[in-house]
C-alpha cells in the first residue's frame, strides 16, 4: 500500500511504526457552527482511509479532535449572549448528527481542547525548560528559530518567511517567526489558570498534546486539509519534536479543498453550504459518494450537476443490490454451478481492480469505477435462475467494496403498518411475560426503522420519523 507522504512529497510504501497497528490523528473541526461541506471532505477521505487499511487486517488507533475554545466559539457565545461551552457542546451534537448521516464511524477518541488543558500546561512547560519557549506578561511564544528543522513540511525558509510577514505592534515577542503557546485572557473571555497567566492556549498546542496523550510520541500518519500544512502542521512539528525528541509523524496526509463552482467557498461570495443545508435536498450518501469520485488530493468543484450525476452513479448501484435481493428472494438451486464459479472468478478481478486503486495512494475515483464495473457484471450476469451461493457471494462483493467505501447501499424495506403494530403487541407481550430484554429489542429494531414508541395511557402510541 502507497501513501503520498507531504513531508518527502512522494509516494511511499506504507510501513507502520508497530506491525499491523496504525496510529493515526486528523485535525478536526473548531465547532462555532454546523460544519461545511469543506470541513466534511476530510472526514470522509481519511474515515475511508480508516476503513481501508480496517480491511487490510490493521487495527487503526484513530483520533480526531474537536478545537472547543477559540475566537469564533467565543464571538459567537457573545452574540448569543450564552456561555462557549454552550456553543461548542450544541456544534458538536450538531457535527456528530452530519457525520452519522455521511456514516463517517466515530473516531476511537475524539478529544476535546477544553479537557486537555493541563496536558497543555505540562508540556508548554518542558518546551520553556528545554529553551524552546519564553514568557513575556503571561505569554508564553515558542521560539522557533531554536527549532532547526522549522519548514521542513511545507518546505518553508524562515528567512523568506520573515520577509513576509507584517510586525504587529503589541506583540512582545522576541522574533516575528515565534507562534503562541499560551495567552492571557480577555475581558469575558473563558480562561483557565496557568504558572503564567490566566488564560487559555494558543491553538497548535492541542494537537501535539491529544496526539502525545492517546497515540504517543510517535505516529504513523497525521492528516487534515491542506490548508493545514502552514502554519498549523509546522508548528505542531516543532512542538512535538522540540518536547519529544523524535519524529513526530512519519507520515503526512493532506486533501485538496472543495470548491464551488469553481469558486473558493466563502460566506461573503454567498457560495457557502452547511452539510446540514445539503442534507435537506439530498441522503448525506450522496455526498458522501461526491466526495470518493475525485482522488483526495485532486480540487474538487461541488456544482448541482455532479451532486445529480452522484445521485445518480450511487441509484445505479443500490438498484443493482435491490435486485440481487430480488432474485435471491426467488432463487430455488442450492449449491454453485461450474460455470457460476467462472462467473465469479471474473467477478473477483474488479476486487483486485478496486483494491490496486486504494493501494496506490487511495485512489478512491479509479476504485469506484471498478465498482461500478462489478455492478455491470452483475446487471448482466444474475437472475432468479441462478443458485443462492452466487447469488449471496456476488453480493457480498459489491457490499464489502461499499463498505469501505463507507456507502450503505442496501435501503431497509419500509415497514408497512401492520408490521409495526405486531411488532408492538409483541413487545406488550414481552412485558407482561417480564421479558423486557426482547421488549427492549424491538423498541431498538422499530427505532432502528425511524418508528418512535410513545407509552401513554391509552396505550403504546407510535410516529414515523
Ligand atoms: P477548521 O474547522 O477550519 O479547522 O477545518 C477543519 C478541517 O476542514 C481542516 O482539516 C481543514 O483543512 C478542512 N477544510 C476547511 N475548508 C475546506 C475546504 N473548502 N475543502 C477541504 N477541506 C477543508
Ligand atoms: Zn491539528
Amino acid at each position: 500500500m502507497k501513501l503520498y507522504n507531504t513531508m518527502s512529497q512522494k509516494k511511499e510504501e506504507f510501513i507502520p511504526l508497530e506491525e499491523g497497528k496504525v496510529r493515526m490523528y486528523v485535525c478536526g473541526p473548531t465547532v462555532y457552527n454546523y460544519i461545511h461541506i469543506g470541513n466534511a471532505r476530510p472526514m470522509i477521505v481519511f474515515d475511508t482511509v480508516r476503513r481501508y487499511m480496517e480491511y487490510k487486517g490493521y487495527q487503526v488507533n484513530y483520533v480526531s479532535n474537536f478545537t472547543d475554545v477559540d475566537d469564533k466559539i467565543i464571538k459567537k457565545a457573545q452574540e448569543e449572549g450564552v456561555s462557549a461551552s454552550e456553543i461548542s457542546t450544541r456544534y458538536i451534537a450538531e457535527c456528530k448528527k452530519d457525520m452519522a448521516g455521511m456514516n463517517i464511524k466515530p473516531a476511537t477518541t475524539h478529544p476535546l481542547a477544553t479537557e486537555e488543558i493541563p496536558g497543555m500546561i505540562e508540556m508548554i512547560s518542558q518546551l520553556i525548560g528545554k529553551g524552546y519557549a519564553y514568557e513575556k506578561d503571561g505569554t508564553v511564544y515558542f521560539r522557533t528559530r531554536k527549532f532547526k528543522d522549522y519548514g521542513k513540511l511545507s518546505k518553508k525558509n524562515l528567512d523568506e518567511l520573515e520577509a513576509g510577514k507584517r510586525i504587529a505592534v503589541e506583540d512582545q515577542k522576541e522574533d516575528d517567526m515565534d507562534f503562541v503557546l499560551w495567552k492571557p485572557k480577555k475581558d469575558g473571555e473563558p480562561y483557565w489558570e496557568s504558572p503564567w497567566s490566566e488564560g487559555r492556549p494558543g491553538w497548535h498546542i492541542e494537537c501535539s498534546v491529544m496526539s502525545k496523550k492517546y497515540l504517543g510520541d510517535q505516529i504513523d500518519i497525521h492528516a487534515g486539509g491542506e490548508d493545514l500544512v502552514f502554519p498549523h502542521h509546522e508548528n505542531e512539528i516543532a512542538q512535538s519534536e522540540a518536547a519529544n525528541g523524535k519524529e513526530f509523524s512519519k507520515y503526512w496526509m493532506h486533501n485538496a479543498f472543495l470548491n464551488i463552482d469553481n469558486k473558493k467557498m466563502s460566506k461573503s461570495l454567498g457560495n457557502f453550504f452547511t452539510v446540514r443545508e445539503i442534507s435537506e435536498k439530498y441522503d448525506l450518501q450522496v455526498l458522501r459518494f461526491f466526495m470518493l469520485s475525485a482522488h483526495y488530493r485532486s480540487p474538487l468543484n461541488f456544482s448541482a450537476e455532479l451532486m445529480e450525476a452522484s445521485k445518480n452513479g450511487l441509484d445505479r448501484i443500490v438498484n443493482a443490490v435491490s435486485s440481487l435481493n430480488r432474485f435471491l428472494e426467488a432463487a430455488q438451486i442450492d449449491g454453485l454451478g461450474a460455470d457460476e464459479e467462472k462467473l465469479l472468478e471474473e467477478a473477483g478481478a474488479f476486487t483486485v481492480k478496486f483494491e490496486e486503486a486504494m493501494d496506490d495512494d487511495f485512489n478512491t475515483a479509479d476504485a469506484v469505477s471498478a465498482v461500478f464495473e462489478l455492478v455491470k457484471f452483475a446487471n448482466i450476469n444474475a437472475s432468479a435462475n441462478h443458485s443462492k451461493e452466487y447469488l449471496s457471494n456476488l453480493k457480498g462483493q459489491i457490499m464489502t467494496l461499499c463498505d469501505i467505501l463507507g456507502l450503505i447501499v442496501e435501503k431497509k424495506e419500509e415497514l408497512l403498518d401492520s408490521d409495526i403494530e405486531a411488532l408492538i403487541q409483541e413487545r406488550q407481550e414481552a412485558r407482561k411475560a417480564k421479558n423486557f430484554q426482547r421488549a427492549d429489542e424491538i423498541r431498538e429494531e422499530l427505532l432502528s426503522r425511524g418508528i418512535t414508541l410513545k407509552d401513554t395511557r391509552e396505550g403504546v402510541v407510535w410516529t414515523r420519523a
